[in-house]
């Protein structure tokens, strides 16, 4: 028999027997102690490892992307002012998209509903697991976000789950090496691209197993909470997806039309055939080619801008990606009764900001980030085996925004480029 089962299906297939077996344990024998071991001497165990492996890529991925992505955006010959309007609307764009997933999960609450002592009790039992990392949860003012954001030593950070130290030192690292074009740096760049080659080709390999983890996960959550926690997870579905939708058919057309310049509908036909390669591979590594294709021809975008901008986003603009990294983090955060004061949202708004350009453009590359995240806040890491069911298809969602993205930063940075040199010349005049 040939092995063709795709394994989006066989994460669903985990999906549905963890889920349905926590569910009969749960009704049928609620208490019952041999429950309670199998959750906790087998189930557990085995969404760990599979958590833990997400983890151990963390440091490695992230400071490799971010290291490479500041280069690409930072090296002075092949952009100067193309690099700086492309930075300028990655953040700017990135910043909405996680705005608009903080505001829509804040005003819809999905999380919340289960009683708080359930979540509590999961909280303490992962406390364990979740080490020391869960003391960081209380207690940070805005003037220790500003000074957190300087790591004292880089390796400290990465050793103690610090992200922000460990992507700060990143981004520093990376503009001086963008800077600094010598023999020495251009042979460690390719080492650091080597090393992100290698956590890319890791990730595959780990998300291979996720049908196992998920199924695990899913029976350890569901003997706990019941059929309850299913109602939770279509309110978190139904509001990643109104989230990326405002972002997809409100904030992308009017950028289209009032910077770029453009007919927002011609932009989506135009656009047509990156987005559906977006939303059958999940992946906008894989889409990058079509993605060229599309800017380029289509769109009419100047093929150095096209090329910059969509070469870029493809690993660096993921607004599809940290909008869900938001949502996610608050979610299990209500999931789990944890609270997050004004300030640790903002923190999760610049962590998601740059999740969005550490994630890998691959089928679940933010899973490590998101997990780290939910690490630094103290709410369990665990709660990941409850979306991953689900992910798949917020994957292809996401991933549709991701590379819209980049298209329409490609048409408005254009768009720019072509008034700078003055006239007009732009190509996506044809359009217009
Ligand atoms: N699959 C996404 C992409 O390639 C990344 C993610 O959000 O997992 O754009």
């Amino acid at each position: 028999m040939k092995r063709a089962i795709p394994l989006h299906t066989q994460m669903l297939i985990g999906f549905v027997v963890g889920a349905t077996a926590g569910i009969v344990g749960n009704l049928a024998f609620g208490e019952a102690a041999w429950l309670h071991a199998l959750v906790e001497y087998v189930a557990q165990p085995v969404g760990q490892i599979f958590l833990r492996l997400l983890f151990m890529l963390v440091v490695p991925l992230v400071f490799s992307a971010l290291v490479l992505g500041v280069v690409e955006i930072g090296d002075p010959r092949s952009l100067g002012r193309i690099g700086g309007r492309t930075l300028a609307y990655v953040v700017v764009v990135t910043a909405l998209a996680v705005g608009i997933g903080l505001v829509t999960v804040n005003l819809l609450q999905p999380g919340r509903g289960l009683p708080p002592d359930v979540g509590q009790a999961i909280l303490a039992d992962a406390a364990q697991n979740a080490t020391a990392i869960a003391a960081k949860r209380e207690g940070v003012s805005a003037l220790d976000l500003l000074l957190n954001l300087v790591p004292r030593n880089p390796l400290a950070s990465a050793v103690n789950g610090d992200l922000i130290g460990v992507m700060v030192f990143a981004l520093l690292f990376g503009i001086a090496a963008a800077v600094l074009r010598t023999e020495g740096t251009r042979r460690f760049l390719g080492a650091v691209q080597g090393v992100y080659d290698i956590c890319l080709r890791l990730i595959e390999w780990i998300i291979r197993t996720a049908p196992y983890a998920v199924a695990a996960l899913l029976f350890a959550i569901t003997a706990r909470l019941g059929v309850d926690v299913l109602v939770q997870l279509a309110r978190f579905v139904g509001t990643v997806t109104l989230a990326l939708a405002v972002h997809f058919f409100v904030v992308f057309p009017l950028l289209v039309r009032l910077v770029g310049r453009m007919s927002p509908l011609d932009f989506f036909r135009r656009a047509e055939p990156a987005i559906l390669t977006a939303f059958s591979t999940s992946s906008s590594s894989a889409t990058l080619p079509t993605t060229l294709m599309v800017a380029e021809e289509r769109l009419g975008v100047p093929r150095r801008v096209g090329r910059f901008v969509c070469t870029l986003g493809a690993t660096a603009n993921m607004n599809g990606t940290a909008l869900f990294e938001g949502v996610t983090v608050l979610f299990l955060a209500q999931f789990f009764g944890v609270d997050l004061s004004l300030v640790q949202q903002v923190t999760v708004l610049l962590l998601c900001i740059l999740g969005g350009i550490g994630a890998a453009g691959v089928p679940g590359g933010s899973l490590p980030v998101i997990a780290m995240i939910l690490a630094m806040f103290g709410i369990p890491p665990e709660g990941i085996g409850l979306i991953l069911g689900v992910d798949r298809f917020l994957d292809m969602c996401r991933t549709c925004v991701n590379v819209t993205g980049d298209l329409v930063g490609a048409v408005v940075v254009g768009r720019g480029e072509a008034e700078t040199a003055e006239g007009g010349a732009c190509g996506a005049d044809g359009a217009a």
